[in-house]
């Protein structure tokens, strides 16, 4: 299985966390929430076959970590993964909402000129900013991680291309069918989101996401193989395209 978002260096011990991912052969996206914390999840993951470390600045962050745009830049040439970014309105007055813009626009910019990066997108109270910025014709893949927006907009993000990354606190949800129901076979990720979210109580680990794909396999009428098929060709779908010329230190 895998998980497309999981805050890998935010668990008491995140070595066990990749050791776990390592063992049960979960493909992991180590997401970041600030660039300056991105390097120490890059040796955290050094080595490792199946977690890669991905460069964020979390919106939340944003007014705080501003000047660490820099640093991001830097990070950005070392990795195909970005994550966590985006927008985030829940709290916040329309002057931080302008400097979220203005940062998450910086960073789309980046990715659509690299051309081949993986993004996973935060986009709270704020998706039709979120979906405005990305555009038509972005240059990458985005993954929507936790959408919990209006269901109309869905539709929006898939014909911009976007994907989506469900975890066991969505599954959880009254919304959770009516959202699922939206969504393409071919644009159904997983994530954990741990360790926010919590998994029979106890925070969510990258191996759980096979509880979520058993949840989408009741959900669609799908036998569990067949849910694990389909999701591991839409992560497939999502990874594919990288430039053969672009070696990055994690993918060698
Ligand atoms: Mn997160």
């Amino acid at each position: 299985m895998f998980d497309t978002h999981c805050h890998v260096d935010l668990y008491p011990a995140p070595r066990e966390i990749i050791s776990g991912a390592e063992a049960a052969q979960v493909r992991t996206i180590a997401v970041t929430n600030a660039p300056s914390v991105f390097p120490a999840t890059e040796r955290l993951t050094l080595g490792s076959r199946f977690v890669r470390p991905a460069i964020g600045l979390h919106p939340e962050l944003v007014v705080e970590r501003a000047g660490e745009l820099p640093l991001f830049q830097e990070g950005l040439a070392r990795t195909r993964y970005v994550g966590e970014v985006g927008l985030d309105y829940a709290r916040v007055t329309e002057q931080e909402r302008t400097k979220q813009r203005s940062a998450f626009g910086t960073i789309l910019g980046w990715c659509d000129e690299a051309g081949d990066k993986v993004l996973t997108v935060h986009s709270r109270r704020a998706e039709r900013d979120v979906l405005d910025a990305i555009g038509t014709g972005f240059r990458g893949t985005v993954i929507l991680h936790w959408y919990s927006g209006p269901l109309a907009l869905m539709e929006r993000a898939v014909e911009i291309g976007c994907y989506f990354s469900v975890n066991s606190a969505m599954v959880r949800s009254n919304r959770f069918s009516a959202l699922l129901s939206r969504i393409p076979d071919a644009r159904l990720l997983l994530e954990s989101d741990g360790p926010f979210v919590s998994h029979t109580g106890r925070p969510a680990r990258p191996e759980d996401t096979i509880t979520v794909a058993g949840a989408i396999a009741a959900c669609r009428g799908w036998t569990e193989e067949q849910s694990r098929r389909k999701l591991m060709a839409s992560l497939a779908a999502a990874l594919g395209g990288a430039p053969a010329e672009k070696a990055y230190p994690h993918e060698g």
